[in-house]
């Protein structure tokens, strides 16, 4: 065991599970090898956590926005200092490769509490004119305690987010990581204790069933902020209505991006790649994984893009060289494999590249896949409607801009799209079109704070990662009038 048993925090103290059980965190890049244990917190656990942040949070909402800010800010400096450390956990626990993906996830975390920290004083209310007898005025209170959870592909990444715009808002949070990746996330609480009051900052480590659905349905939980999938995503939305609790989802996708005749350029296709996530194995609720490429350009774009993906460099995810590490584990990867034969038995289906897994040789050791294309789809097939969540891209074709767009559309999702032409006429156009949360032009990047983040249709409810985000998701307006001639 590379990390060892880790304890989980609650009221600042690091404890057991009140049943001395253990999760085991399996590295996804040796099948069967551990790298950590965590306790398997159960209900009663979630409920002393769940005390000690209703608690703590009759103090923290006491101190003040700028405060508040001050130590979120010191958070994100603590954090780059560990940088390396938490880099590495994720990598081992995740499988995802540390150059590419797990020590930019940690760069990023930093910067999250940093962006908190430096808008905190920027929760504040308005005046509002209602005449020279009256004063009235809003407020921006935090809502209590919130019950944050998270899924394990950018496992400290989302955790951070949720932390930094919780706390930093007044209110005090219960977070659940996903029962595969709570090593790294650990790790940034313990960063997180040492600076913040005890109870503010409670993690509880289990499965969803045992830890998450007591957090979910706690009674003293005043806030359920939620990413993960859509299946789950409608349990969470189903708790939160039985105690009218506010709550925000950040789901799924299955987003499209749509590439029109001018873009056949090397420089398109690595931004492809890239907006494809391939390198986090397709991991990411962002993954651009449905290809629109017109027509003219669909053999010689797709001949580029084969090319480049066969150059990726598929391994040990602490290898500095490695630019695609391992899926998270067996059961995904069964999933994956099941859409792709699934895919490749469609009648036109052709197989571009990869496909499934290798049965021998060092690949097979741990839960890797090369990065497959499977190309001829149709719009209408189970591949192109369902998000995989692995690194499988589809390819359909296209020939007028309304029908790439109305395809595009025609989806449950609505996260993220990418669209590549120079003509900024044709990208704008497409853009107000499409009906996604966030609409990249020219580049396939992740997101950066300040940046309101979250979904249209099933990709989920409400916005995080902004100034904006924080305020509508995590403070609660009150309006105070006052009677001047009283
Ligand atoms: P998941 O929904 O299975 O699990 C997410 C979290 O919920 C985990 O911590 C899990 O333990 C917990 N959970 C599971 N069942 C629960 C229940 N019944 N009640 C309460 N909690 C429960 O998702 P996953 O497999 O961990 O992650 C992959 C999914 O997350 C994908 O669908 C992906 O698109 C989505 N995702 C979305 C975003 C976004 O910002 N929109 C970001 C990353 C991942």
């Amino acid at each position: 065991m590379e990390v060892g048993r880790k304890l989980m925090l609650i009221n600042g103290q690091w404890v057991e599970s009140g049943v001395d059980e253990w999760i085991s965190v399996e590295n996804p890049a040796q099948k069967g090898s551990i790298v950590g244990e965590v306790p398997h917190a159960k209900a009663a656990d979630v409920d002393r956590a769940v005390l000690a942040a209703a608690k703590a949070f009759e103090r923290w909402r006491q101190v003040s926005a700028r405060e508040r800010g001050k130590l979120m800010i010191r958070i994100g400096e603590a954090i780059e200092a560990k940088a390396e450390a938490i880099a590495r956990i994720t990598a081992l626990e995740t499988g995802n490769a540390i150059r590419t993906q797990s020590r930019p996830e940690a760069m990023l975390t930093a910067d999250l509490f940093r962006y908190f920290g430096g808008v905190a004083s920027e929760i504040k209310g308005e005046t509002i004119p209602l005449g020279e007898q009256l004063l009235s005025y809003s407020r921006r209170e935090p809502i209590g305690v919130v019950g944050g959870i998270v899924p394990w592909n950018s496992p400290v990444g989302l955790a951070a987010l949720k932390i930094a715009m919780a706390i930093t808002a007044g209110n005090t949070l219960v977070l659940k990581p996903s029962s595969e990746a709570p090593l790294a996330v650990l790790e940034l609480a313990r960063i997180c204790s040492e600076i913040l009051p005890n109870g503010v900052l409670n993690v509880v480590t289990g499965t969803g069933s045992e830890c998450g659905i007591p957090l979910a349905r706690h009674p003293l939980v005043r806030k359920l902020s939620f990413t993960g999938s859509y299946e789950v995503g409608r349990t969470i939305m189903e708790a939160a209505a039985e105690r009218i609790v506010p709550v925000t989802l950040e789901l799924g996708g299955k987003s499209p991006q749509i590439v029109f005749p001018d873009a056949d350029e090397p420089q398109v296709v690595e931004g492809v790649l890239l907006a494809m996530r391939f390198t986090r194995q397709g991991q990411s609720c962002t993954a651009g994984s449905r290809l629109f490429l017109h027509e003219s350009i669909y053999d010689s774009f797709l001949e580029k893009l084969v090319k480049k993906l066969k150059a990726l460099k598929i391994g040990d995810p602490l290898d500095e060289s490695t630019d695609m590490g391992a899926l998270i584990n067996q059961t995904q990867l069964d999933k994956v494999c099941a859409f792709v034969q699934e895919g490749i038995q469609q009648k036109g289906a052709i197989l571009l590249t990869g496909g499934l897994p290798p049965q021998e040789g060092p690949l097979s050791l741990g839960y890797f896949m090369e990065p497959t294309i499977i190309g001829n789809v149709k719009n209408e097939w189970r591949i192109a409607r369902e998000e995989i969540f692995g690194p499988v891209l589809v390819v359909i074709s296209w020939k007028e801009e309304e029908e790439a767009i109305r395809m595009a559309n025609e989806s449950h999702y609505g996260l993220a799209a990418f669209i590549w032409t120079h003509d900024i006429g044709k990208a704008l156009r497409t853009a107000h079109q499409i009906e996604s949360g966030w609409v990249q032009i020219n580049q396939g990047v992740g997101i950066v704070p300040g940046q309101s983040y979250g979904g249209f249709k099933q990709s989920g409810i409400g916005r995080e990662y902004s100034l904006e985000g924080m305020l509508e998701s995590f403070t609660q307006r009150k309006s105070i009038t006052i009677n001047l001639q009283f």
